[in-house]
Parts: C-alpha cells; sequence; structure tokens
C-alpha cells in the first residue's frame, strides 16, 4: 500500500531485462533456454537422436534448442500456403531438416567449397542455396546423418554452430576483403577474432533473440540493418578504423541501425563488439518474442544512452569519436571481372536468386583450382565470387562459369532478383518464391531485351515467402511479401504485397508500402514489367530506381 505522502507511481511493466531482476522466463522460449543450455543439445543429436531417428527427438530440442547447430525442421511436402497459419508446428514438420552451414565472411577455400559441395550430394540430395547471409543451406538431411555431416563440415574447418537460434549468428564481412582495391582497411582479422573468441562461447548463447552482425571495409553488407555492424572509415587524425552502428533490422517494424558516433581500430573491434552484445544479453527485452530484437531497446534508449551505457558499464573506457562512412550511391554486387589491389582479378557470378546446388559448388571449385585460385567467397546478395584469377585465365573461368549456370555478365533481373527459401522448404512460408524468382527472370530477360540496355543499374527485386524479411524486401526497389490474395475471379491464391522504392547506401530507407496494392503470383512478370518501362520511360538522366 503507497503512503498517503508518497506520491502513487504506476508499476511499469517490465520487459523482461536481466539487468533489471527479471530473471524469471516470461515465455515459452526463455523457458526453454533456461530449462537446458540450448548447447547441449549437440551431445543428444549425436548420442541419442541420430541413433532413435526422429521419432526419439524431445519436442523442446525440435522446435527450439536444435537450431544453435543450424538445423530446422522443413516443411511437409504438398502443405498449401493458405493452411501456414491454421496448423500446428507438428502438422507442418517434415522429418528432414534444412541445416545451414556458418561462413563468416562469406569466405572458404576452394578444398572447403568441395566439402560443402561433397555433403550435398551425400546428404542432402544435391542441394545447396547461397543465403543472403553468406551462407550455405541444405535441405533434406537426416538426423541420423549430422554425426558424418558434421565430421565432414567440421574436418574441413567448417562449422553449423550458432547458424542458427538466439545467438551471434554469422558475420557477414566483404566478399573482397583484402582484395578490392578501394576497401578502407581488411577487416577479416576481426570478423575471425570474433570467431574464435565467442562462438559458441556459453556467455553468449542465450541472447534474448538473434543477433546479426556485419563488419566490413567497405559498404557492401547491408550494415545499416544489422542489430551490430561495424563499417570501415577513414579517421582524419588515427587513420583507417570502423565505424559503430547498432540496432538495424527488417521483419516488423523494421529500422536502420544508429550511428554511435564512435571510431574503433580494428584491434579492438571484438572488445567493442562483446561489449554491445552483453548490453543486448542483459537488457534486451526478453518479455515478448516480438519485441526482443536489438533495435526495440535502441529505439528507446536511443544512440547516445546506448554509447554511454557502452562505455561506462562495458568497455570502463570512451570511445574515440568519428565522422561517419562514405555512402554508395549503387550497392555493390561484385559480379563481374574486377582487378584486386594485386593486379590478378576477381570474377563475381550469379546464379538465380542464390540456387546452386552440391554438384555445381565442387565443379566451382575445381575451375577454380584449374585457374590457379585457392579462394572463393559467398556474397550477401547471393552470388558467390572466385579471386586471384590470373588476367591470362579470366575469360576461360567466364566460360566454365557460365556452363555451370553461373552468369558473369547477367541481365539487369538475373543480377537483381534474390529470393528466401519460401514454401518449397519453409514452414512459415505463404508463397513460393525461388522457382518463381526463376520464371521472372525469364520472363523479364525475353520481355524487357529492348530495353536492357537502358537499365544501367540493377533493380532489384527480393521476394520473400511470408510477412518475415529474410530477403530484405524492404531494402528492394521492388520489394514483395508473400501473403494469399484475391485474383480477378475472387479465388484466395498465391500472391504478394508490394513494396517500392527502397534502398541501402545513398538511398538508405524502406520501400513504401502502397496500400491496396498486391498482385497475384501469375500476375508477376507483367507486373514487373509495368513498372521497370515506366521507370525507364519517365526517369531523369542518372535518376536512381529509388529515388
Ligand atoms: Fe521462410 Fe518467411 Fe523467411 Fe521466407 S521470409 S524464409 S517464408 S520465414
Amino acid at each position: 500500500m503507497s503512503s498517503p505522502t508518497t506520491p502513487r507511481t504506476r508499476a511499469r511493466r517490465g520487459e523482461g531485462q536481466w539487468a533489471l531482476g527479471y530473471r524469471e522466463p516470461l515465455n515459452k522460449n526463455e523457458q526453454s533456454k533456461k530449462d537446458d543450455h540450448p548447447l547441449n543439445v549437440r551431445a543428444r543429436i549425436e548420442n541419442i537422436y541420430a541413433h532413435g531417428g526422429f521419432d526419439s527427438i524431445d519436442p523442446a530440442d525440435l522446435r527450439g534448442r536444435f537450431r544453435w547447430f543450424g538445423l530446422y525442421t522443413q516443411r511437409k511436402p504438398g502443405i498449401d500456403g493458405g493452411r501456414t497459419a491454421t496448423l500446428e508446428p507438428e502438422e507442418l514438420d517434415d522429418e528432414y531438416f534444412m541445416l545451414r552451414v556458418r561462413i563468416d565472411g562469406g569466405a572458404v577455400t576452394t578444398e572447403q567449397l568441395a566439402v560443402i559441395g561433397e555433403v550435398s550430394q551425400t546428404y542432402a540430395r544435391d542441394t545447396a542455396d547461397i543465403t543472403d547471409r553468406q551462407n550455405i543451406q541444405y535441405h533434406w538431411i537426416r538426423v541420423e546423418d549430422m554425426p558424418a555431416v558434421w565430421a565432414r563440415l567440421e574436418g574441413a574447418g567448417l562449422t553449423t554452430m550458432e547458424a542458427c537460434g538466439d545467438s551471434p549468428r554469422v558475420i557477414l564481412g566483404s566478399p573482397v576483403a583484402g582484395i578490392a582495391e578501394d576497401e578502407v582497411l581488411d577487416a577479416t582479422p576481426a570478423i575471425d577474432e570474433i570467431r574464435r573468441r565467442y562462438v559458441g562461447d556459453p556467455a553468449f548463447a542465450n541472447l534474448p533473440r538473434k543477433f546479426k552482425t556485419a563488419i566490413s571495409g567497405l559498404p557492401d553488407v547491408a550494415h545499416e540493418v544489422h542489430d551490430v555492424a561495424f563499417v570501415g572509415v577513414n579517421h582524419p587524425e588515427h587513420g583507417p578504423g570502423l565505424d559503430v552502428w547498432v540496432g538495424g533490422g527488417l521483419s516488423t517494424n523494421p529500422m536502420i541501425g544508429q550511428r554511435l558516433g564512435a571510431w574503433v581500430p580494428l584491434d579492438e573491434v571484438a572488445e567493442v563488439w562483446a561489449g554491445v552484445i552483453s548490453i543486448f544479453r542483459d537488457y534486451g527485452y526478453r518479455r515478448l518474442r516480438n519485441r526482443a530484437r536489438l533495435k526495440y531497446l535502441v529505439k528507446d534508449w536511443g544512440a547516445a544512452k546506448f554509447r554511454e551505457v557502452l562505455e561506462t558499464e562495458y568497455l570502463h573506457r570512451p570511445l574515440l569519436d568519428g565522422p561517419a562512412p562514405e555512402v554508395p550511391d549503387v550497392q555493390r554486387d561484385h559480379v563481374g571481372v574486377h582487378r584486386q589491389q594485386d593486379g590478378r582479378y576477381y570474377v563475381g557470378a550469379a546464379p538465380i536468386a542464390g540456387r546452386v546446388s552440391g554438384s555445381t559448388l565442387v565443379a566451382v571449385a575445381k575451375a577454380a583450382e584449374r585457374v590457379g585460385s585457392r579462394r572463393v567467397r559467398f556474397t550477401p546478395l547471393q552470388k558467390l565470387v572466385v579471386l586471384d584469377v590470373p588476367e591470362a585465365e579470366v575469360d576461360g573461368l567466364r566460360a566454365e562459369l557460365t556452363k555451370l549456370g553461373l552468369r558473369t555478365d547477367p541481365s539487369p533481373w538475373r543480377r537483381g532478383v534474390m529470393a528466401c527459401t519460401g514454401l518449397e522448404f519453409c514452414k512459415l512460408a505463404i508463397v513460393e518464391t525461388k522457382a518463381r524468382a526463376a520464371d521472372l527472370v525469364a520472363a523479364l530477360e525475353e520481355r524487357l531485351a529492348d530495353i536492357t540496355d537502358d537499365v544501367t543499374a540493377p533493380v532489384s527485386v527480393h521476394l520473400n515467402g511470408c510477412p518475415n524479411s529474410c530477403a530484405r524486401i524492404q531494402t528492394a526497389d521492388i520489394g514483395l511479401k508473400g501473403q494469399i490474395v484475391t485474383d480477378a475471379n475472387g479465388n484466395q491464391v498465391e500472391g504478394f504485397q508490394v513494396h517500392l522504392g527502397g534502398g541501402l547506401g545513398l538511398d538508405a530507407g524502406f520501400g513504401r508500402k502502397l496500400r491496396g496494392h498486391k498482385v497475384t503470383g501469375d500476375e508477376l512478370p507483367d507486373y514487373v514489367e509495368r513498372v521497370v518501362r515506366a521507370y525507364v520511360a519517365q526517369r531523369e538522366p542518372d535518376e536512381r530506381f529509388a529515388q
């Protein structure tokens, strides 16, 4: 009871922040993480489930802790998107898994690439998608095969650790780190240090939700939409270093990250990263899953308070102020042939929406080795890049990649398309995406051949299978959010809500959702053709799509 002399204070409803004493789990995800540390599931997979098979798996592991090792159940075939929201999770579960291989900085050796491909051929029905987080994603994995899969991958220095889950996920890095002629610095040492010191560290493996990091000497990693990002910048007094951003994210309530105005030298990035992720662990909101990403805390605190807490409670020292990084006018996708710092070349190639196969990856590894390369990188735009190609070998490599379905001179449509996993395998999906992206590219290449030369920068078209934003639809020129729509005959069919004019870099901002602006899947090629023709016909000289 409040005393008559004390003003009545309304009890503020806790957000479930550990640092403020809210230790009791407030939802089933938090309870599951408290019941057993998620990293413990690895031993159960190897010792119990791999022998007992799918039916032996504890549901709390199956739909929760498996994610910490990159495993999700995939969608049972034959369930249409209109039923996604009406079914229980177990009704959607197939007994096969999607498995993500985490590839920090998107960087693999050709030996590793061959192993990734061979694992796919042996255990994943030859499936492999390059994700927009520079991972490789397999499908059709059986739990019985996981010990053998890990033995092959880990034997090659690869891992699935914390590829998913409420953990520090794969760190995005520039696909051309260490070779680009214009990078501010090569951020690879910071990525390597964080991975070595903190990935798999139990202290950072129970976060309020996922934690996405990007670290790059170039603004080519969508840094604006990460929980934390470090972007190369030259300080007028201290030279090359990195500018710190926090609180970006997409899905519902998308937010552009905020600059802390702090400049960090390369060898301090890991320490500052550990401070930021510690704030998220300790002060992040755990009451509601849909408010648990770091962006909500940053929105409430603002950048100044966030920096102050980081400096006083975690780093115990002030950070140096620093300038903002340069903003590119177009998003760099590294497709095509480009000169490296050392005079050799890197060759970027585009599959359609990241879809390749294990056999293709094995063939790419061999083709790269034939021309003397030992390094390949995946990009945040679902492409791949072969590094260190001698000038005399460039044309031969391009021809080989083309034969594999990887174009080094793609049309703007193939180059600009991205798609998430979609209905084929994802349990949350409402519509099909990958095959639809391939059909769209084929249709646009034919229909828009007359204006292809007029489109000087790729027009980005991103397809999501549901309201989540795995394919970053809000940052695309044409963003397509999968949903059920009504067609001209009144039927409920797969379709998309359209967002127009999103972008990163100079045009950083989210596409406008146009009320009532929906297309059916079948109408999609007509719609995109109309929009692109209107843009080409009406634009000012050098006007970008997002303007
Ligand atoms: Fe699945 Fe939706 Fe993400 Fe696509 S956007 S992969 S459908 S959760």
